[in-house]
């Protein structure tokens, strides 16, 4: 067992839990703060994760029938424009290109010079941008549907950042199609909702709430939303990711019209859905510990690392041929239908050090391995899912026959753990007193951890939702797609309600 009091990351979730979020990130060497206020810079071990969800997620993109394109970083100021709401939403986080160059000043620096005869936003989202090529592709139903993702990066003007939640530029994937029919847009909404979800599971380990956003929290033009909503340590909520019915609203911005069965000319119905660098921040937040980050295995950057144990370099000789044969047979096994991805650590450096760097870098697997290991054809074994001093001696021919289950079981028990609390932290809430004690901490001046998922019955009434944000920072994260028929009293008002909605505190 580990000692106690002693972890890797201070302060510790419970002390403070959105330091110790940068502290991990920090101790992981995932990103940092870029001299352009706002954005990051994402470092080696953080962009692997991410290539690692992208090509995970684009796999899953394929496998619907979908295909990448790519679409300008800049959108026409009138193209922006076209639909009301969508501009109304977005207006305040827009960044504008104004001018083409730059030119001397004459006191020895630049201007900016050659004013452009209309503004360019730096994409935010790309609907109005995607639409304007749309309106060319789609002519006639054969050309339908039209279903397309890109993988890109967007602005959206921030003040308040944080790593990988809240930057001003971040990276994502947006899907953008085009139906025949609203059923089928529909059908397209849910079903990219359900990829995201499994994602979530099977990737991330994250489990995931299924819902639609009411009127106030929907995207800017949709006419409905759909949410994944997860829970992170701290009991907020995390949005993951978001998949938008837009019925005919952009389809008439942008003029994308097509031939019917019957000859006749019809707007299209169109969709979009994303996710982003953020499902990195919802990783951290969901799985790590005081001892640093908890990496789900499928998504991690390596799956093992062994760090040699020797004490001359006759030992050291001898360690590392032994070790290089074990690697070679560990590298032709798969896990998730990929080469196991496995690191020799040789570094100079002591052993107890580098074991921590990896345990706070998140690796599933740590191997450790020395003479008397060799002696006994055995390897040492410690998971990120255990205590750090939980180690197991295991015959390298068991190792080898087991590794694909071990990371399998890792990957199990991390879900099960962020499943569990997610349980745990929901609750169903009746009285209106109980919703708000529940919601308020104990020490206001320096907020414990304390909230969660709070099931409730609510009227639909914006005038309650906004009440309750105002009164408790708490919104309402989704109406879940699970939710039963059920006669009940809002939270808010006491009006009749049909319906229980998923209040929380949320990121
Ligand atoms: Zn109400």
């Amino acid at each position: 067992m580990a000692k106690q009091g002693k972890k890797a990351i201070y302060p510790t979730r419970i002390e403070n839990y959105p330091e110790w979020y940068q502290q991990v990130v920090k101790a992981a060497d995932m990103a940092e703060n870029s001299d352009v206020r706002g954005c990051m810079v994402i470092k080696p071990w953080g962009y692997a994760i991410w290539e690692n969800i992208q090509k995970n997620l684009d796999d899953m993109f394929k496998e619907t029938g979908h295909v990448n394109a790519y679409f300008p970083l800049f959108i026409p100021k009138s193209f922006f424009e076209k639909e009301a709401e969508h501009v109304e939403g977005f207006a305040k986080e827009c960044a504008v290109v104004t001018h083409s160059r730059l030119e001397h000043d004459g006191k020895g620096g630049l201007k900016p010079a050659g004013k452009l005869t209309e503004e360019l936003i730096v994409r935010p989202t790309s609907e109005t941008i995607i639409g304007a090529s749309f309106s060319k592709w789609v002519n006639s139903y054969r050309d339908l549907p039209l279903l397309i993702n890109q993988w890109a990066n967007v602005v959206r003007w921030e003040m308040r950042t944080r790593l990988f939640l809240r930057t001003t530029e971040f990276l994502w994937q947006e899907g953008h199609t085009v139906h025949e029919t609203k059923e089928d847009a529909l059908e397209e909404t849910y079903k990219m909702l359900d990829v995201y979800t499994k994602f979530a599971k099977e990737y991330l380990a994250i489990p995931a709430i299924k819902g639609e956003k009411t009127e106030s929290e929907k995207f800017p033009g949709a006419v409905s939303t759909f949410t994944f909503e997860t829970m992170m340590q701290d009991k907020k909520a995390l949005q993951g990711g978001t998949s938008h019915f837009l019925g005919l609203n952009f389809a008439k911005a942008s003029n994308i019209k097509f031939q019917n069965r019957e000859g006749k000319e019809e707007y299209a119905w169109t969709t979009s859905w994303g996710v982003s660098t953020r499902l990195i921040g919802a990783l951290i937040m969901a799985h790590s510990d005081d001892n640093g980050l908890v990496l789900p295995p499928k998504i991690a950057p390596l799956h093992i690392v062994i760090v040699p144990i020797h004490r001359n370099e006759e030992e050291h000789r001898k360690v590392l041929n032994f070790i290089g044969e074990l690697t070679s047979k560990i590298k032709h096994l798969r896990y998730n239908e990929e080469k196991i991805r496995v690191k020799i650590d040789d570094r100079d450096m002591r052993g107890g050090e580098k074991l921590w760097e990896w345990i706070k870098k998140g690796v599933p697997v740590r191997l450790e391995i020395g003479p008397r290991d060799i002696e006994s054809s055995s390897v040492f074994l410690a998971r990120r899912d255990k205590q750090p001093n939980e180690k197991q001696s295991m015959n390298t021919d068991d190792f080898l026959n087991n590794i694909t289950s071990i990371l399998g079981e890792i990957h199990n028990n991390i879900f099960e753990k962020a499943l569990n609390f997610q349980k745990e932290n929901t609750k169903k809430i009746d009285d209106k007193e109980e919703f708000y004690k529940f919601f308020t901490p104990k020490n206001k001046k320096n907020p414990e951890i304390h909230g969660g998922f709070v099931r409730s019955h609510w009227c639909g009434s914006s005038k309650c939702e906004e009440r309750i944000k105002e009164d408790l920072k708490v919104t309402i994260r989704c109406i879940p797609l699970d939710a039963e028929e059920e006669k009940g009293k809002c939270i808010c008002c006491e009006k009749e309600s049909s319906k229980r909605v998923i209040f929380s505190k949320a990121y």
